[in-house]
């Protein structure tokens, strides 16, 4: 990606925006610091996604922006950040390279990137994506990030307690 100013070879990416089409980046040379604009193409095609009983299914956005929305669903965020999340991951898959990757690799930076964002949002989508068999392996999680209360992300509200938990999953069964 040469520099159009210097024709310098190495660009920060200070921005990346993902576009219906493509990715929008914004760069910085790291030679002369000009900024510019570069737009790669995504192909639709490019990624499938293995599923865990063996199935291939192409890699849906819309797909993935529908699960985070809904594990968000009413969470005081701050405007963009699912737009941001799912930016991210996406942007991550495609430059990762692969033709195909496994559904629960997606989970897994959906976990990660939720974890970061929302402790809400994140046990709620980990309840639904790793469908907990057990209700203790979901107090785990509940725990261990109570571990971490110390230094709750921004924006955080508290984390619910494990008996909430338990009532939560009482009314399931
Ligand atoms: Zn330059």
């Amino acid at each position: 990606m040469n520099c159009p100013y210097c024709g310098g070879q190495e660009a920060r990416v200070i921005d990346s925006r993902g576009l219906d089409e493509g990715v929008r980046r914004r760069r910085r040379c790291i030679a002369c610091g000009a900024r510019f604009t570069t737009y790669e193409r995504i192909q639709p095609h490019d990624i499938f996604v293995i599923k865990k009983d063996g199935r291939r299914e192409e890699f849906s956005r819309d797909k993935l922006s529908l699960g985070i929305r809904k594990a968000c669903e009413k969470r005081p965020l701050p405007t963009g950040s699912v737009h941001k999340l799912v930016d991210a991951i996406e942007t991550g898959l495609y430059e990762v390279g692969r033709s195909e990757v496994a559904s629960s690799y997606i989970g897994d930076l959906v976990m990660a990137g939720l974890r970061q964002l929302d402790h809400i949002a994140y046990i709620r989508f980990a309840s639904v994506y790793r469908k907990f068999a057990d209700i203790g392996v979901l107090k785990q999680e509940v725990d261990s990030l109570a571990v971490r209360r110390d230094s709750p992300p921004e924006n955080q509200l508290p984390l619910p307690s494990s008996e909430a938990v338990g009532s939560i999953s009482g009314r399931k069964r």
